[in-house]
């Protein structure tokens, strides 16, 4: 009955947290800040098709910031060839970060609330005599959560 779906789409909600439903970094289309905005590269984002994309400086690891692919269409290619790091103010947005163990309510009050609907998705990492480190393991999409909810009312059919 209709009652049990919702109440398993909220216990999946207060159960489970983003690091089992988010899209582990490896997989993710990143760009570099410091390629060109040429005609090459802009292909390839169409072609890849994502609406965000998070931006790294130099090493995938350092993340800093995401482009949202509709904002492109700003940029004026007939102009001399700039980096996506000399148009930041423009086109670079700022990106949540989440900690894995977060439960996927909260994320999706938080997705709800801001305007924004990607965030990256961390770990704390400690090593024994050394300082804590923060990684970045993956990100995490509002679709991602309401996809979950879905495929448990799915399942539950
Ligand atoms: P889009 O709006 O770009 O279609 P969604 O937010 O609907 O993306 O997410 C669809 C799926 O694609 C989710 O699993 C999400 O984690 C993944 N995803 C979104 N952006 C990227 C990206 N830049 N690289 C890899 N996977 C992504």
């Amino acid at each position: 009955p209709q009652e049990r779906k919702i109440l398993s789409a909220v216990l999946e909600l207060k159960s489970k947290v983003i690091g089992q439903v988010m899209t582990p970094i490896d997989k993710a289309f990143m760009i570099d800040i410091n390629v060109n905005l040429n005609q090459l590269l802009l292909k390839q984002i169409y072609s890849e098709g994502y609406s965000r994309i998070p931006v790294y400086d130099g090493q995938r690891e350092n993340i800093v910031g995401l482009l949202m692919t509709r904002d492109l269409v700003l940029i004026n290619l007939e102009n001399s060839i700039v980096t996506i790091k000399q148009l930041s103010s423009i086109l670079l947005r700022d990106i949540i970060a989440i900690d894995v163990e977060t439960k996927l309510e909260p994320v999706l009050s938080y997705f709800k609330g801001n305007s924004t609907h990607m965030g990256l998705v961390t770990r704390k990492h400690k090593v024994i005599g050394s300082e804590l480190s923060i990684m970045n393991i993956g990100i995490i999409t509002l679709e991602d959560i309401v996809e979950e909810i879905l495929q448990e009312e799915i399942e539950d059919e």
